[in-house]
């Protein structure tokens, strides 16, 4: 496949390209451009131009070609997913549900839009006068360099694409590496729908190379990322001698405290959380800290119900569980249970490798100091058991680490429930259930180095404008 600039299909200007390759099978799907920095360069001069048109147009206008976009993406549902289901190796039923959500974000966006009101004041300013009037409106921010993530390649982008879109942004996606077929033609359905081919680009290649070009630029006036710490807190030194506009959705190692008078069968339950995507939720929980009478207990009935899944092709709608992103991240998997059992854990279920495929894996004994139940954030199906005594130490080592996405508990204690929910240094808490929850309108983000800003609905519309005062003076 080939990228989109300026609204014609372009390879990269070197002719290099990248294998896109099915993690399953092994086979080789197709390719897509590694690009140059010269296209780069000319993607964002374009985008330039183009944010003048977009943004100029009424936001009514923008809607119109907006709503088009949910009818042409349903159109598209099943090539789409299948697409998803091959570069991924998700299960097939899954990647479904995931166009589903980006639908919905599209339909969202586009109605609460209707309903961003900004603010009049009266004329209290200090030095006003009787006549004076104040109000606020938003403009766009103008060039959003959109980097998505592998997990949830369609609904991640959406949540920046639809809002920026919609605010009179143009936009220039960077797909993952690892999922840039399914972007690409996400992308050629956005044109299609109706918008402007210097309004929306897609530029394909590696993100340690590409970065640069797409950072270090005055050529753009915002970045929203999501994906790991790591290259957030890269992207954000990158840009300092800019200062872009930044959103960052980064990486977490969410707490589920699972209390002694809990529902065990509930909390065995929500584990589907953690095993759905082969684990690869940026708010699942990573780390289950369970009440020392009711570890072993819990730990028992996990492993039964884990025996329960089928792990296999990703095609067939017998699948629970398909592969991880590739084998690379397989072997990395590998590697943190390796390094968890040589620090002291017992590794009481699953953990095989098979390609890009791993077995769930259930770690007894995991203790407070090892680095899993700190900053090690495992991106696969693994439930690191921790246990505690008091409710001071579940907290103490839920919110020991640098992460604060989401977090969960589940007790019988309501009121227990609200305090600890109080005390959990995280962007979203769930009580009554484990961390993982996303509502499109809630705002949703991190608190410490799990990001900056909030996306989400209205969040996701405020973060992608700038606010505006209109002072008019002496109205008599
Ligand atoms: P990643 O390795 O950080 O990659 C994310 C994106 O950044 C990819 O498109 C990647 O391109 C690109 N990239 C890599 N290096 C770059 C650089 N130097 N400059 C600019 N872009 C660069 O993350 P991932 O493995 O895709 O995703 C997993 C991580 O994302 C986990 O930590 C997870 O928790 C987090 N995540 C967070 C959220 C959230 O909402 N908070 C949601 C989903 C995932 P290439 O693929 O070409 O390298």
């Amino acid at each position: 496949m080939e990228m989109l600039i300026g609204g014609a299909k372009v390879g990269a200007s070197n002719n290099q390209t990248i294998d896109a390759v099915n993690p399953a099978t092994g086979e080789v799907i197709d390719t897509f451009p590694s690009a140059s920095k010269e296209d780069i360069e000319r993607c964002l001069e374009i985008a330039q131009a183009g944010k003048e048109k977009w943004g100029s147009m009424s936001m009514d206008d923008r809607s119109k070609i907006m709503r088009r976009i949910p009818e042409v993406f349903r159109a598209h549902k099943d090539e789409l997913a299948e697409l998803l289901c091959r570069e991924m190796g998700k299960p097939i039923y899954q990647c479904e549900d995931d166009l589903e959500v980006t639908v919905g974000i599209f339909e969202n966006i586009v109605e609460e839009a209707r309903h961003l009101l900004g603010s009049s004041f009266m004329d209290l300013s200090s030095g006003g006068e009787l006549g004076d009037v104040q109000f606020t409106v938003y403009e766009p921010l103008g060039v959003v360099v959109c980097i998505a993530p592998f997990n949830f390649p369609y609904d991640t982008l959406t949540q920046k694409v639809a809002a920026a879109l919609i605010m009179g942004n143009s936009i220039v996606i960077k797909p993952p590496s690892d999922v840039s077929l399914s972007l690409i033609r996400y992308t050629e359905l956005l044109l299609e729908a109706g918008v402007p081919g210097d309004v929306a680009q897609i530029v394909t290649g590696r993100g340690s190379v590409l970065g640069d070009y797409l950072v270090k630029t005055p050529l753009v006036d915002a970045i929203s990322f999501t994906g790991s710490t790591e290259v957030g807190v890269k992207i954000c030194q990158d840009s300092a001698p800019y200062l872009h506009r930044l959103i960052m959705e980064l990486g977490g190692n969410d707490p589920f405290i699972i209390f002694d008078d809990a529902d065990l069968d509930l909390a065995v339950e929500e584990c589907w959380m953690r095993l759905r995507n082969s684990g690869q939720t940026c708010c699942s929980s990573k780390r289950y800290i369970v009440h020392n009478s009711v570890k072993d207990k819990f730990c028992e009935k996990l492993v039964e119900w884990l025996k329960g899944f089928k792990m296999g092709d990703p095609k067939s709608r017998e699948t629970d569980i398909g592969t991880v992103i590739n084998e690379k991240a397989a072997k990395e998997i590998e590697e943190q249970i390796a390094h968890t059992v040589s620090q002291g854990a017992r590794l009481v279920y699953g953990g095989q490798r098979d390609g890009a495929f791993v077995t769930p894996a259930v770690l007894m004994d995991v203790t407070k100091d090892m680095d899993v139940a700190k900053d090690m954030e495992i991106f696969g199906p693994v439930f690191p058991i921790i246990g505690f005594d008091t409710e001071e130490e579940a907290l103490k080592i839920a919110n020991q680490t640098i992460y604060g996405l989401n977090a969960g508990c589940l007790t019988a204690d309501m009121t227990r429930s609200l305090r600890v929910a109080s005390k959990l240094k995280a962007g979203t808490v769930v009580s009554n259930g484990c961390s993982t929850w996303r509502g499109p309108e809630i705002p949703f983000g991190g608190y410490k180095m799990s990001g900056i800003g909030r996306e989400g609905g209205r969040y996701s519309l405020l973060t992608m404008s700038q606010e505006k005062t209109i002072a008019i003076r002496r109205i008599k």
